[in-house]
């Protein structure tokens, strides 16, 4: 998960300024805040207005808010670390009356606010605004409600996704939307990026899986959004927002009940070619597996170094369950190991007990972790491409690697074409953060060209702003821009964030000129 494209040089200890006329908070350095070359600049050094913090502090309680410097700091990124921005303040609010006050405080003042769970996101979604607020929903994780009648648990949005899981296990069921990040991870976060996993391949994303989402507006409004509202998808539309259209106080979840089998194999091949042709071959026999993972021989050698999970010493494996009825799962599974056979396998290994198949999840759910045995940084990338195209951009992503001198592993969910090429460099070195980033922007192209998709799971954040226009053409963009302006017509929720802006995109810092998008109309400056 470690990334840090840019070193940034250690700061002078940050000191605390009140402006002239003693009403605004601010610190000696909020300007510089930027590490990326004017990539994300917001005007820093307006500091928060005094007044502002104080009825904050007033509406969260003073534990409830911080304003330390070096606490501060502690909120000034997310997984994707090479983008950074201090805060200029956070606050903690313990209910949905909190969130509701700090908001309608935001609007108010022209606040910016960027929302924040467990700060797992790789895309940059949760990074802060130097003149804006941070509401940090981590002291709103309790589970409210369990119907298991009604196979509908009620959460607040800083619950764990694991925490779901383990909240109803006891009875046999499950929440099926799995992140790898799944310990820590919240609720509230999955929501707003849609959270995928190993086993949404045959269960669904987590648009699938919730029933109804309290929202507290940007103008402060609370609403329920629900799945079964007649009119427009409102629920729909928020899921995915990343934080732009409002805080989620409150989601009730979909749970599933445990499978009566489960069956996870092993399988090893030669190539990864091989190991995609595997992939076609089982969706094409109609079997739909809960999952099937992808991992090379890089991530292979990672995992087994970090968490000995005992895989075979080949170029790829493939790791596929299928659960469901016990006889079809046997049928399948038994199908499954021909089809791999028939793609070169050269060794398969069906788990025998619970205990085996753990491990097997054990080595691939440690696998970008691991990375750091063998790398001391990573890029992780977020593409999608049609399954029968893989095994052609896995060879492009090859010779891309070949191309710009560094390694790339590749660990991801095959069965529905989502890779994470995980780009391997060092910050330390001149210029190979640059070439990382320059790698992994080449590795999109090409899930692209061949007809895929800039993210799956990991959200657009402000890593991928600048590349939607590469996916949606003017009319997308402008008609998704007058949606979030119809939730937040003052653009105060997570500026910045999912829409290309010209500061975003590269443009250097300095006086506002409009980018062409928006001279054109088809953009709008949120
Ligand atoms: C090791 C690792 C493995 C991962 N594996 C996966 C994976 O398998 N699948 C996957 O999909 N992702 C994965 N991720 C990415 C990440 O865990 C998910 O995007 C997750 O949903 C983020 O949750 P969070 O609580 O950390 O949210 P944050 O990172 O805090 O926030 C993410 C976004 O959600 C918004 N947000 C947070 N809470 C709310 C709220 N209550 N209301 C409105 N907006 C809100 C934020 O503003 C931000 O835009 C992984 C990350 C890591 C570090």
């Amino acid at each position: 998960m470690e990334r840090d494209l840019v070193h940034e040089p250690e700061r002078a200890a940050l000191g605390k300024v009140i402006d002239r006329a003693g009403d605004r908070v601010g610190y000696e350095d909020s300007e510089t805040d930027d590490v990326h070359g004017g990539r994300i600049t917001y005007p820093g050094g307006l500091g928060m207005k005094v007044e502002f913090v104080r009825d904050v502090e007033a509406a969260v309680g003073s534990s409830g808010v911080i304003t330390e410097p070096e606490q501060l700091r502690t909120y000034e990124c997310d997984g994707l670390t090479g983008h950074r921005v201090v805060p200029g303040l956070v606050a903690l609010p313990a209910s949905t009356a909190e969130v509701q006050a700090v908001v309608r405080l935001c609007a108010r003042d022209g606040v910016p606010f960027v929302a924040r769970g467990a700060g797992t996101g790789l895309s940059g979604g949760a990074l802060p605004i130097a003149e804006g607020i941070v509401v940090s929903l981590a002291r709103m994780d309790r589970i409210l409600d369990v119907d298991l009648e009604g196979a509908r648990v009620t959460v607040q949005p800083g619950v764990t996704n694991l925490a779901v899981t383990e909240a109803v296990a006891a009875h046999g069921f499950f929440y099926a939307p799995d992140p790898s990040s799944q310990q820590v991870c919240t609720i509230g976060g999955n929501v707003a990026e849609n959270s995928g996993g190993a086993h949404c391949l045959k269960h669904g994303f987590t648009v699938n899986h919730v029933l109804e989402a309290e929202v507290v507006l940007p103008d402060g409004e609370l609403v329920r959004l629900r799945a079964g509202d007649p009119g427009p998808d409102l629920l729909g539309a928020f899921v995915g927002s990343e934080g732009t259209l409002g805080i989620a106080t409150e989601i009730v979840v979909r749970v599933l009940q445990r499978p009566e089998a489960v069956r996870t194999l092993l399988a090893g091949f030669d190539s990864t070619d091989q190991a995609g042709t595997a992939v076609s071959g089982v969706i094409a026999a109609r079997i739909l597996p809960a999952a099937i993972e992808m991992m090379d021989r890089l991530t292979i050698e990672a995992a087994e170094a970090a968490v000995h999970p005992g895989y075979p010493d080949v170029a790829a494996v493939l790791i596929v369950e299928l659960d469901g009825l016990a006889p079809q799962v046997e049928d399948d599974l038994g199908a499954v190991q021909s089809i791999c056979l028939d793609s070169g396998a050269v060794e398969i290994r069906a788990a025998a007990d619970d205990a085996e198949r753990a491990l097997l999840w054990l080595g691939r759910r440690s696998a970008f972790a691991a990375m750091g045995r063998v790398s001391h940084d990573y890029y992780v990338q977020d593409g999608v491409v049609p399954r029968t195209r893989l095994p052609e951009v896995l060879r492009r992503i090859a010779e891309l690697e070949r191309e710009h001198g560094l390694r790339v592993g590749n660990v991801f969910h095959a069965g529905d074409g989502n890779l994470h090429p995980l780009v391997l460099y060092d910050a330390r070195e001149e210029g190979q953060a640059e070439r990382a980033e320059t790698l992994a922007v080449a590795i999109l192209d090409a899930c692209m060209d061949a007809g895929g998709s800039l993210t799956g799971e990991h959200g657009i954040g402000v890593d991928k702003a600048c590349a939607m226009p590469s996916m949606f053409g003017p009319d997308d963009l402008a008609a998704m821009s007058r949606l979030r302006r119809g939730f937040d017509p003052a653009g105060l929720a997570n500026p910045g964030k999912v829409f290309p802006t010209p500061r975003l995109c590269g443009e250097v810092p300095g006086p506002y000129r409009a980018h062409p998008l928006e001279r054109a109309g088809l953009a709008e400056r949120l």
